[in-house]
């Protein structure tokens, strides 16, 4: 089969590698689109501790193109059109024993970030993976493999989104308008909530509006903390979520947040350093302060079924499609600060 090898980071080769052969728990799957996030760029730019060559790519989609002899034939078919939750979760350690496997102990040990004898990575960005069986969720309705592709950036959303008890006309501060920036506001608004969006960029000031943003603010000019307490009647915002890496933007992100409002950092911190906080009003203002990561199994669930029921349309957050042919020019388009999702298309 083809896979795109990443030999070290920034080198990406289509390459001839042997088909993977499914275990007896295992399904191959074809895969017909995978997503480039942050991760793969971060990836691609060197800035992870992994062990190479790699294959990237854990947001694909694709058909059951073969079962291992243990998988329940009456669950599974060929053909079937499914995704993969991809944490490789233990099922045995304490998060996993506590509902909490987008944490799983085991998880950064896996093959997926370093492997001794051979390739590391989800391998999502190849002809064809391999997945456990109960690993693998279905979709019924949903066709095109480019909008499954948006499970699990969606299924994080979800799982940041579910960190909150939003309620009818609540007022939610989305900071950022990338990819997951606009989904939380899809799904916010779908909450029932006043979404807020602060981003600098003006084209994604307007496409936050379009999507369902009640109101934007540019967070390069004046105080943007005096603004969202101008727009939410001086208390801040409920449920503030912040998609931004700067540390300097995380602790702007807290004092956004209104007293018993929650705030959560849903980006990873870059540069990792500590941020100053105003540990003193969280306590009077009785603020919570937490993160998201990941998507639990059930956050995975909801987002198939969210995109299988046509409840959402990711469609407008796709900034293009391109062939595996052409990883070059889809990776150089992700790695602009401007765009939306990138999908990699596989097979015809
Ligand atoms: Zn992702
Ligand atoms: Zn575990």
């Amino acid at each position: 089969m083809q896979a795109l090898v990443m030999s070290e980071p920034g080198n990406v080769k289509l390459t001839e590698i042997p088909t993977p052969v499914p275990g007896p728990d295992e399904v191959l799957i074809k895969v017909g689109a995978s997503g480039i996030c942050t991760n793969d760029i971060r990836d691609y730019l060197g800035d992870c501790d992994y062990s190479y060559p790699r294959i990237g790519g854990h947001e694909f989609a694709g058909t059951i193109e073969a079962l291992g002899s243990a998988v329940d034939a009456r669950r599974f078919q060929a053909g079937q059109r499914v995704v993969k939750y991809i944490i490789e979760d233990c099922k045995e350690c304490y998060f996993c024993h506590t509902g909490h496997e987008n944490i799983c102990e085991e998880h950064p040990r896996s093959r997926i970030f370093h492997s001794e004898d051979g390739i590391s990575g989800y391998a999502g960005f190849a002809e064809y993976v391999i997945a456990k069986a109960d690993d693998i969720m279905v979709f019924e309705h949903e066709e095109s493999f480019i909008k499954m592709a948006f499970t699990e950036p969606m299924a994080c959303v979800i799982n940041s989104i579910e960190c909150t008890d939003v309620h009818f006309g609540q007022d939610c501060l989305v900071i950022g308008g990338g990819t997951m920036g606009l989904l939380h506001v899809m799904l916010l608004r779908l909450r029932g909530a006043r979404v807020i969006v602060s981003e600098p960029m003006e084209a994604r000031r307007a496409m936050a509006l379009e999507l369902g943003a009640s109101e934007v603010l540019d967070p390069a000019e004046g105080d943007a903390v005096r603004k969202v307490r101008v727009l939410t009647g001086g208390r801040g915002a409920d449920f503030v979520y912040n998609t931004v890496s700067h540390p300097a933007i995380a602790a702007q992100a807290v004092r956004m947040t209104a007293a018993c409002g929650t705030c959560v950092m849903f980006s990873s911190i870059h540069p990792r350093e500590d941020v100053p906080l105003d540990a003193g009003r969280i306590h009077s203002m009785q603020v919570t302060v937490t993160g998201a990561v990941s998507p639990t199994i059930r956050a995975y669930f909801e987002s198939v079924q969210m995109l299988d029921k046509g409840l959402v349309d990711p469609t407008p957050l796709i900034e293009g499609v391109f062939d595996c042919t052409e990883f070059q020019a889809a990776m150089d388009t992700a790695l602009r600060p401007d765009s939306y999702k990138v999908i990699v298309r596989f097979g015809a």
